[in-house]
């Protein structure tokens, strides 16, 4: 990699952005403390500098996906609890003993093995049981929970803590009739099951912090909306805490009938000038912007003519002045008065921001402002 890591394309990150979103969702859960959910590389921004900037706000847990990213906080310096909220193959639950991870329970074959690995290790496990309320991929049915805590209960020892109960919302962002009876569920299968203060009662994502607050309970588990992506359209917007930048290399006329991309799918009409950028599918840029999408150039706002490439996309800049090689095009962010947001990308490629977050790839450096001047 070049020494400038912002000599091709990078994702710029605004450190004060996120610990404001940070903020704004630990006054909307109140009393509850905060789990935020760094999983997937913190969602794709970088997740030894997420969780540098939001160990001074002393959070409950951080939570993460799999083992591997809960030994990746470990070896991190991360000595704060870290629950790993998928369900864990059993390969990996002495991995997660050793480092002494939390992990989610939701059979009795997961207690126990849990329960093995700690008698292995001659150590204590902390675990959190999981309720299914209706998102139907992990956890104790509902249904069935009266009965299964208390067989779960009875093969604790003295050797596996019962640290946390907590289910996941399915549609925190759509009708509040559904979060109403997710919660109901989830009250009816901790019954009396569930000693009060003993064991941390969790439920609500970033959506449901900010929409349902009354649902907080002990502790809340927000991840987009740390990270700047909106927790649904009825809501004030994050703080954005990313951009998408890259480099004009290349500017050239397009003669009539001049065609871009594979397929020459675009052809220009009358003369037009393109520009080259330095930022295709191979960095995340998702392949659905082509002939679809926009960037900013000189904080105007131009379409992705032909399709994106693996390394490279093209903008046709016909009447933007000055354009030249070396400037700094944005995929993601602000340039002058005009904005392209997460939403408006994942929009053009029919999907949310999520999966854009996290797909920006590894070739892409990550420049915190703080750190870097960005
Ligand atoms: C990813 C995840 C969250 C965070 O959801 P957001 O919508 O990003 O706030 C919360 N809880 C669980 C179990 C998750 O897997």
């Amino acid at each position: 990699m070049s020494t400038n890591p912002r000599a091709r394309a990078w994702i710029e990150l605004d450190p004060g952005a996120l610990l404001e979103n940070y903020d704004r969702l630990a006054r909307g859960a109140g009393r509850a403390r905060m789990i935020p959910m760094v999983k997937a590389n913190a969602y794709g921004l970088g997740v030894a500098d997420a969780v540098r900037r939001l160990e001074p706000r002393d959070p409950m847990a951080f939570g993460v996906a799999t083992v591997e990213e809960g030994i990746g906080l470990r070896e991190l310096g991360v000595r704060r609890p870290v629950i790993v909220f998928s369900p864990t193959p059993p390969g990996s639950v002495r991995d997660a003993v050793a480092r002494d991870l939390r992990l989610c329970i939701g059979s009795l074959e997961a207690a126990r093995r849990v329960a093995d690995a700690a008698a292995a290790f001659d150590r204590t496990a902390g675990v959190h049981v999981e309720v299914d309320t209706g998102m139907g991929r992990s956890g104790v049915d509902w249904r069935d929970a009266g009965p299964w805590l208390r067989t779960f209960t009875g093969l604790l020892g003295p050797r596996v803590r019962w640290e946390g109960c907590f289910t996941h919302l399915h549609s925190a962002d759509g009708e509040r009739e559904s979060v109403e009876l997710q919660w109901t569920r989830f009250q009816e299968a901790l019954g009396s099951s569930v000693p009060p203060g003993e064991v941390v009662r969790h439920v609500l994502n970033s959506s449901g912090v900010l929409r349902t607050p009354e649902y907080a309970a002990d502790a809340v588990r927000p991840g987009i909306f740390l990270y700047g992506g909106s927790a649904g359209p009825d809501l004030p917007p994050p703080r954005p805490v990313l951009a998408l930048r890259a480099r004009v290399v290349h500017v050239k006329d397009a003669l009539e009938g001049s065609t871009s991309g594979y397929g020459a799918t675009y052809r220009a009409g009358t003369r037009e000038r393109w520009a080259t950028l330095a930022i295709g599918y191979g960095d995340g840029l998702p392949r659905a912007l082509g002939n679809r999408g926009h960037a900013l150039v000189r904080g105007v706002r131009v379409p992705v003519v032909g399709r994106v490439s693996m390394d490279v996309s093209v903008v046709n800049i016909t009447g933007v002045d000055g354009v030249g090689v070396g400037d700094v095009a944005t995929l993601v962010g602000r340039d002058g008065g005009e904005e392209i947001t997460i939403e408006d990308v994942a929009a053009v490629a029919d999907t949310i921001s999520y999966e854009v977050m996290t797909g920006l790839s590894a070739r892409l450096p990550r420049v915190w402002s703080d750190v870097d001047g960005a």
